[in-house]
């Protein structure tokens, strides 16, 4: 599957210039995965990479997949399909708001079909039947799509010490964390408030893809802004002055802004070389 034709691996590795990080004795590289491909980014391609080799293999003719009405996921799904030859149906919690939002617009021009499901039905989601269609759960959070992240800590070549990312399904970190070396951590900063289930998903989630979890990765908790895709001035404001590229602000910003909040709270020893994955 990485021989599609536009796919940017392995993504760029550049280091932030930022005298706010260079006084506190640390250096921080940016991994940017969101370049590895316009329609299906960072780690919604890790995460789909093998399920849609699964699917293939298992002859399934529809991806079939859920998340809510702006998700990125919904999205990835779509043009995934569209590119490698699936029909896509995406599950969609909450009414139907006419005309589209962009996410859901881009869905339906990419040939998804959409079924809108209530919250408890949408709660209720493992009991409804599918057919023969491939089913990936919301965020691409199953075992295939942890292994696909996993990946990506290959590609680092520089020595670091601290792997910071973004977390909604905590899919990824559950993937990175396994592909470290002895000496790395992993550092998630969840974009979702009252996120201290993510530290028992993220363990079944290492325990689905690995068979075990590892003890090599913490989730900040207090950077959410209110909640997921919730966002107030100080963050637009951390934002405006971010000058390397424009941050997206439902997950790399608040990340980002944490990861800026902690090397300025000293708690990162001078000499610390991070990664923070732009996902
Ligand atoms: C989906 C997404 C995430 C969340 O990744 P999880 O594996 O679900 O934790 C982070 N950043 C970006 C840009 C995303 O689109």
């Amino acid at each position: 599957m990485d021989n599609v034709a536009e796919l940017k691996l392995p993504s760029p590795l550049v280091e932030l210039e930022d005298d706010r990080v260079a006084r506190h004795g640390v250096r921080v590289f940016l991994k940017r995965d969101d370049l590895i491909h316009p329609e299906f980014p960072g780690n919604k391609w890790r995460k789909l990479k093998y399920n849609v080799a699964a699917a293939r293999e298992q002859g399934a003719s529809t991806l079939l997949t859920f998340g809510g009405a702006y998700s990125n996921h919904i999205r990835a799904v779509a043009a995934a399909g569209r590119h490698f030859g699936f029909e896509t149906v995406g599950f969609i919690r909450g009414e139907k708001h006419e005309p589209l939002n962009d996410s859901l617009a881009y869905a339906v021009r990419n040939g998804m079909r959409l079924e809108y499901v209530d919250r408890e039905t949408y709660r209720q989601k493992h009991k409804l039947e599918f057919g023969d269609a491939y089913v990936i759960p919301e965020g691409g959070a199953n075992a295939l799509g942890v292994r696909g992240c996993a990946e990506l800590v290959g590609e680092i070549d520089v020595d670091f010490d601290v792997l910071c990312c973004a977390c909604g399904t905590g899919s990824t970190l559950a993937g990175v964390a396994n592909g470290l070396a002895e000496h790395q951590r992993a550092l998630g900063f969840a974009v979702l408030k009252g996120a201290g289930f993510l530290n028992d998903d993220v363990k079944a989630l290492q325990k689905a893809a690995f068979g075990e979890a590892t003890a090599n990765w913490s989730i900040e908790l207090d950077f959410h802004f209110g909640g997921y895709a919730k966002r107030k001035p100080s963050l637009d404001e951390f934002i405006a002055g971010f000058e390397q590229f424009a941050l997206d602000w439902v997950y790399e910003a608040k990340m980002m802004y944490g990861l800026y909040t902690l090397i300025e709270s000293g708690r990162f020893e001078r000499g610390t070389t991070l990664v923070a994955l732009i996902a």
